[in-house]
């Protein structure tokens, strides 16, 4: 049933991005992770964008980044170790956010999130997180590409 349900929110890779949510710790080291500002080519009256790495559709852009907790870029492992370095967005255009929300388990206290996938290639980019009056995304940078 995974993977071949060609339900749009399910990664083509066949995890369950909520597993990660569910069982993923705090790396605890999220400021050392550094700012890919400095090879910004931002010229007057661009945005530059922020692409998906699969398929090259518009995401978000530079412009989008936000600071959460403190910090744009947040560090997490999944249970195998394996390191997701996630860049927060106020909003991501380009993204399908899953229509199951979760409160369950949460990289950021307070609020829950949706699956959130690349509009056309339905890969998996990360995720919504929400709460009352405040909502942003926190995508995988290794699944995305400056323009
Ligand atoms: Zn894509």
């Amino acid at each position: 049933m995974i993977g071949g349900a060609g339900r749009p929110y399910e990664p083509f890779c066949g995890e369950d991005p909520r597993r990660y949510l569910l069982r993923g710790e705090p790396a605890g080291r999220r400021d050392e992770t550094v700012l890919s500002d400095d090879r910004e080519e931002e010229r007057e009256g661009e945005n530059p964008g922020i692409f998906c790495r699969t398929c090259a559709h518009r995401i978000s852009s530079d412009n989008d980044r936000i600071a959460v907790n403190g910090s744009h870029t947040h560090t997490f492992f999944n249970p195998a170790g394996l390191v997701f370095e996630l860049g927060c967005f106020r909003r991501a255009p380009g993204c399908l956010v899953s229509s199951e929300a979760s409160n369950q388990f949460t990289w950021f206290a307070g609020y829950s999130w949706r699956p959130a996938f690349c509009a056309r290639c339905a890969g998996h980019l990360g995720w919504r997180f929400e709460k009352v009056d405040h909502a942003f995304f926190s995508l995988i940078l290794a699944n995305l590409k400056n323009g």
